[in-house]
This record gives C-alpha cells, structure tokens and sequence, in this order.
C-alpha cells in the first residue's frame, strides 16, 4: 500500500495517481481501524457505482475490495477481484493504476506463499513507480519485495530491500511507512539472531504507531517486540506487551493481529511454566482462527495447542489436536497444488490459442493472418527507414503446380502430406529473419528483408530447384511435384496491396511460362542482385 501523506487535493481535478495514492491510503487506515467496517463500506461503494460511472472511480472501487478481501485473508476472492481491476487498470492505461493493482496482487500472492508470481508483480509495480517518479510509491513496493525476500528465506536480502524502503520513507516524512518497514526490519533481525538491533527497530516502530494513534500498526509491532523480547528470555515483558496487543486488536477488530498475539502470548505463558494459562490462551488464538474462516491460521494455532497439551501432558489431547492439524495442513498442500495447477492449466490454454490464431493448423507455418500482421509491420520498417539505407522488402508467392491432380491421381490425404512436405522445404529453407507462411490452399508466402528482387530471385531458384529435385517418389511412386514462384519487391509498390499485387502478377506470368520457373519484373541491366547472404 502506499502511505502518501493524506494531503487534500488541491481546487484543480485529482489526477488518477493522486487519486489512487489517496484512496489506497485511505483504505488501509480504514482496515487498521475496523476491518469489517471497512469491508462492509467497500461493498457499499462498488454496489453504488453504476456501471457507466466514471471508470477510475469503479476501477478504485475493484482495487479496495480487493485489497480489504486480503486483509481478510480470502485469497481466492482477493485474487479474482483484483485481476478485474488489472483488467480496468489496462483499459485506462495508467501506469499508477496498473503498479497498485500489481502490488495489491503480489501481497495476496506472498500470502499464499506463491513467491516467484509475487515477486513478478511487485517488480512490474516498481518499473511503473519509477516511470512515473513516484518515490512514495517505490517505498511501498521495495518493503513488499523486502517481504518476498524474508518469507523466501532470504532475510539478508529481504533487510536490504527494508532499507532502501526505510530511507525513502524517512526522507519523504511518511511516518507510517517508516513505522511498516521498521517493523519489518525488526522482524528480520529477530530472525537472523541480531536481537540487540531487532528491539530496537521495534521499538522505535511501536513508537510511531503509537504517535499516529494506528491500532492494527500498534497491534503488530507490540506482538512482534514481544517476540524478540520472548526469544532474549524476559518472558514477563513479551507477556505484557501481547496482552497490550489482544487488547488493542480487539477493540479494533484486527483478527489477523488478534490471533497471533493470542498465539504469541500462549508461547510465552508456555515458556514461563504456566501451563493452564497458556492452554487457555492457545484455545482463544484457536477460536479466534475458526471465527476468522482461516485454515492456515487455525492449522498454526492447533500446531501449537500440541505443544501446550504435550507439556501438560495429556496425550489423548495432543494426539486429538496433532490429527486435526495434519487434516487442514493436507487440505491446504491439495489447494495450493490445484490452484498453481490451475494457472497452469490457464496459461498453457492462452498460449495455445495465441497460437492457433497465428498458426495454419494443416502445416504449422503461419497462417494468412499473422503474414499481414508481419508484411505490415516490415513494410513500415522499410518505409521509415528503421531498416538500413537502401535495403529492400521482397516478396515471393509460391504456387504448387498442378496440384489438383495431386488429390485426383491420388488422394485429398496424400493432398495434404505433400502440401506439409513442402512447408517443410521451405522452413528449412528458410533464414531466421525470413518469414513464411501459408497464404492460401497449395500457395505460400516468403517475405525476404534486406532483399531486393534480384537477390529474391536468385533464392527462390534456389528453392525451386530445390523442391524440383526433391525425391517424391519416397511419398508415392511416381509422384512429381514442382512450384511456380513469382517474385516483386517495395521499389515499384505504393503500398503492401500493390507488393502481393506485383508478386501474384509474377506468378501468372510463371504459370503462363509452362510453370516450375520463378519470375520477376526486369530490372535495370548491370545491377547485381543485393542480399545480405
Ligand atoms: P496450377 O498449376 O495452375 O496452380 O494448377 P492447380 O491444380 O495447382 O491449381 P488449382 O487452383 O486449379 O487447384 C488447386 C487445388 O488445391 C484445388 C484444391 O482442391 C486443392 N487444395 C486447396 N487446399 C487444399 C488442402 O488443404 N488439401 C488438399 N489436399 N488440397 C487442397
Ligand atoms: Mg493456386
Ligand atoms: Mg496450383
């Protein structure tokens, strides 16, 4: 989230990016304050904008559903609310917009502990805080790859990403983000054993939650300062400060907060020798998790009533609660295979109808469509100049001759084996930077940068003699099969229609010239062909 300062804006019109610094901000001072509320008024605002309202005002109503739905820990909703307003971000085409949904979407990822995805959400978030110069921003998006990097297991890194956050944040007085990412940082140290530093930063980061009255922050940093003080022994401080942390998240309706200061207090109650009341913590941080919906959270909270039941030593509880833990962590490990098998699934169904609608099905060339697409786009290049100076674009149809006699001597199958015979040829025939395609029934197409026509010509014969020589008696005996070429380039041509003209027209000429011969129009004598072979 970014944490601008909520500055009002000026008389002049918001622009999107202020409006979604300020809305974002918003949202997650109403999530600190009252998820439910929050949650509660987000529905009430998308419900009210109509479908023909203002597009960012309904894309900015996608983006805090969305992000409320995570804080709420239902992820799959999270995510599907989210790639509707990255769908909305991309039809408005603005880039503030787009990093938002971006980091919205990497946070739920890190939160399933999908981290590669996360990771390539929050580094498209950061090239677009960058673009657009928005440091506030950028501070927001370095913390949350801190994040990744921690969860990862790579705390060393995750520090460094805090770091870099922390100075921004400094540096632009968003007191809440240096709060966020000193807590953060203070996490870390805790877990790379630096406790000195760790309390510390959690303290000072206590501190500026604290002074911005932020409940959930507060709720946070004190759990987490009890943490480290828990693991530097002074078990009656780490006690205090997560019964501060209950409390505080329980006035404000944090569960997430609530249930792992419950948890926490249940590990420190455990380490002191308290047995009964580290039970009766464990059994409200487990409660807790239930009324919260979450497996993951009630998973960790069973985890840890085996240990308080162990230590009390009830066995028959122990093992209870062992068996309902593995039950749910089973579930989870099934859900989170399917989910990544079904983006899988997904992605593998987009890649392959990208390439069905580029691709002729019968010989795997290209189909008529993508030549356009490419005989546009080499054409521009050729006319702006893109290309170097004096290079030409030539074009070559290549027709099969007599090939209905092929399906009628034959068969419309052996028709077809000898149609992907010759698309065969010519790929291998064929340079990297040629392009060839199925243009028609038994005609194809072969577009030559930095060709001009005498050079086309020198390489379709070539290929004709190529194909002429071919052992075609290997598909069915007796077989012959040879191509007419006709062969123009850009020099004479106003526009591509006149290019496939131009060549069509060769290829009549061809086929009137007693076919298997390539054709192309005169040049001026002397010149030597011009390719870059
Ligand atoms: P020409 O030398 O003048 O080009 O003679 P031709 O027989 O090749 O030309 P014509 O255009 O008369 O016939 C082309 C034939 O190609 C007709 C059509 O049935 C056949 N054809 C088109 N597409 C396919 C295909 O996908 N598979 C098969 N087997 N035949 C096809
Ligand atoms: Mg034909
Ligand atoms: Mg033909």
């Amino acid at each position: 989230m970014a944490e601008t300062p909520a500055a009002a804006p000026t008389a002049a019109p918001a622009t999107v990016a202020v409006r979604i610094a300020l809305r974002t901000a918003q949202i997650t001072a109403a999530a600190d304050r009252d998820l439910a509320q929050a949650l509660a008024d987000a529905q009430q605002r998308a419900e009210d904008a109509p479908s023909d309202a203002d597009p960012v005002e309904r894309f900015l109503a996608q983006l805090a559903l969305g992000v409320l739905q995570q804080r709420a820990a239902r992820y799959d909703l999270a995510l599907s609310l989210l790639r509707q307003a990255l769908e909305a971000a991309e039809q408005l085409g603005e880039r503030s917009a787009l990093g938002a949904v971006r980091r919205a979407l990497g946070n739920v990822h890190v939160e399933i502990g999908e981290y590669a995805p996360a990771l390539a959400e929050f580094l498209h978030a950061l090239a677009a805080d960058e673009a657009a110069g928005d440091d506030a921003s950028r501070a927001a998006t370095l913390r949350t790859i801190g994040v990744v990097y921690s969860k990862a297991g790579d705390p060393e890194q995750g520090l460094q990403f805090y770091r870099d956050s922390l100075a921004l944040t400094r540096a632009l007085g968003d007191v809440p983000g240096s709060a966020r990412t000193l807590n953060n940082i203070g996490i870390n140290l805790k877990n790379l054993g630096r406790l000195d530093e760790s309390e510390a930063a959690l303290r000072e980061s206590l501190a500026l939650f604290r002074q911005l009255d932020s409940p959930a922050g507060l709720a946070g940093a004190a759990s987490n300062l009890a943490l480290t003080l828990h693991k530097r022994g002074d078990l009656a401080a780490a006690e205090a400060l997560q019964r501060e942390s209950i409390d505080v998240a329980q006035r404000a309706g944090y569960e997430l907060a609530l249930v792992n200061a419950q948890r926490g207090l249940s590990e420190a109650l455990l380490a002191a020798g308290r047995l009964d009341d580290a039970h009766a913590a464990a059994r409200a941080a487990l409660a807790t998790a239930e009324a919260m919906g979450s497996r993951p959270e009630q998973a960790r909270c069973l985890r840890a009533l085996v240990d308080v039941c162990k230590a009390r030593g009830d066995a028959a509880a122990a093992l209870a609660h062992f068996e309902s833990f593995h039950a749910i962590e089973r579930a989870l490990f099934t859900e989170e295979s399917d989910r990544k098998l079904r983006a899988l699934q997904v992605s593998y169904q987009v890649a392959q109808l990208a390439r069905q609608s580029a691709e002729d099905p019968l010989t795997g060339l290209a189909n008529r469509r993508s030549l356009d697409a490419r005989l546009a786009a080499e054409w521009a290049a050729v006319r702006s100049g893109g290309s170097a100076h004096g290079r030409r674009l030539s074009l070559a149809l290549i027709d099969v001759d007599e090939f209905k006699q092929v399906n009628d001597r034959w068969s419309h199958a052996m028709g077809d084996a000898v149609l992907r015979a010759v698309a065969r040829r010519l790929r291998e025939f064929c340079r990297e930077s040629d392009f060839v395609a199925r243009y028609g029934g038994e005609e194809f197409a072969l577009l030559l940068p930095a060709t001009d026509v005498d050079g086309a010509q020198v390489l379709c014969e070539k290929l004709r003699a190529t194909l002429a020589a071919h052992d075609w008696n290997a598909l069915a005996p007796g077989l012959r099969v040879t191509v007419s070429i006709g062969v123009a380039d850009d020099a004479a041509a106003a526009d591509v229609e006149s290019l496939l003209a131009a060549a069509d027209a060769q290829l009549y000429a061809a086929k009137r010239g007693g076919r298997n011969q390539v054709r192309a129009p005169l040049q001026a004598a002397g010149k030597k062909p011009s390719t870059d072979r």
